[in-house]
């Protein structure tokens, strides 16, 4: 049972948490697909919109847009969507495939350009790829819901599939229990892991939409969507999501990360006005201090062990995504830990 693959033997946890997830997300994402890490999951949702076109007997549509500071992932095919330089494209050169890979548009005339980009690549793009809101570990870069509004309806304008990879933003981080509400859109695929299981183990989850779902439904093998990692809906870890899902419905979980963005942006806002820090923002219960040049990283995570707190400072960002159950107390040891060490570090002579 632990790794029946969901190959034709299904489990109630699996089928429990499949349900309970439809349920939960925005209407028309009703087909889930089991796996066990992020990347595999992102993995699938490529495939599944590349062969949402073979299936249709519409080829060359193979290449994915996706975003500058985006990370999908460490395998192949998610390396390919993720930033340039951040998934190593240089270092691998060939072996990651070449995509469409463009700056987030903000304002009216940029997001007119990504408009004309689209539709200019219409007949080779498989999918839009995008971390809605928040753009986590390709630099901890935010947008507005009207932008996410906008580039999903650009997508659909055009008739591309739009892949929404909620591995870090689902499950209540930036304030509703997924990021694309608050832009009212629902994506022809969405991926989920991370804080699938509570963050206690490995899990992952594709879904898809009843149409796209549909164009793989079949009597001919061929149409079948072929991919079964051992692991695919592990009863254990399916248990774990569903337990997770539970204290969502049980304890007030998004009243928590309102009352965390709150307390991050007061705890930050010393920081904004130092020397070096160039941007200082909050989306729900992420906090990120975005510095004008790289330090040290070693020696600012030592300064922040010196504090008592881990605190993993990335390229030029130091950052703060806490537990939804983390105290008072606790949060504010980080934030002061924070802006005790950039403000030290800010004053040094460089
Ligand atoms: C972490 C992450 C992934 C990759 O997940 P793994 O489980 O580490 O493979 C993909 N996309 C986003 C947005 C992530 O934050």
């Amino acid at each position: 049972m632990p790794h029946v693959m969901l190959g034709g033997l299904v489990h109630e946890q699996a089928t429990r948490l499949a349900n309970r997830l439809a349920a939960a997300l925005p209407d028309g994402l009703e087909h889930v697909f089991f796996s066990e890490s992020g990347s595999v999951a992102v993995e699938v949702g490529m495939k599944i919109a590349v062969q949402h076109w073979l299936n249709q007997g519409i080829s060359g549509r193979t290449r994915f847009l996706s975003f500058r500071h985006g990370y999908h992932g460490d395998t192949f095919a998610a390396m390919s969507v993720c930033d340039p330089e951040e998934g190593m494209h240089q270092l691998f050169g060939e072996l990651v495939a070449g995509q469409l890979i463009v700056d987030v548009p903000h304002s009216a005339a940029e997001l007119a350009d990504f408009d004309k980009t689209v539709e200019r690549h219409r007949d080779e793009l498989a999918a839009v790829i995008l971390e809605p809101l928040v753009q986590a570990a390709g630099g901890m870069k935010f947008h507005s819901s009207e932008t996410l509004a906008a580039i999903a309806a650009t997508a659909s304008k055009h008739g591309v599939l739009l892949l929404l990879d909620e591995i870090a933003t689902g499950f209540g981080r930036t304030g509703s229990l997924f990021a694309c509400e608050q832009a009212g859109v629902s994506p022809d695929v969405i991926m989920l892991s991370k804080a699938l299981t509570g963050g206690t183990l490995p899990l992952a989850a594709t879904v898809a939409s009843e149409e796209v779902y549909s164009v793989f439904l079949s009597d001919t093998f061929e149409h079948a969507l072929m991919h079964g990692p051992t692991f695919a809906g592990n009863a254990l870890a399916c248990a774990a999501a569903n337990a997770s899902l539970t204290l969502f419905e049980t304890e007030p979980r998004l009243e928590q990360v309102a009352v965390i963005e709150q307390r991050l942006a007061e705890g930050l806002a010393p920081c904004s006005g130092l020397e070096h820090v160039i941007d200082v923002r909050v989306k729900g219960a992420t906090g990120v201090v975005q510095l004008d040049r790289v330090p040290d990283l070693d020696a600012l995570r030592e300064a922040f062990l010196d504090e008592s707190v881990w605190i993993r400072p990335f390229n030029d960002v130091v950052y703060l995504m806490p537990p939804f159950v983390v105290s008072e107390d606790e949060l504010e040891q980080l934030t002061r830990a924070v802006c005790r060490v950039v403000e030290r570090w800010s004053r040094a002579p460089s």
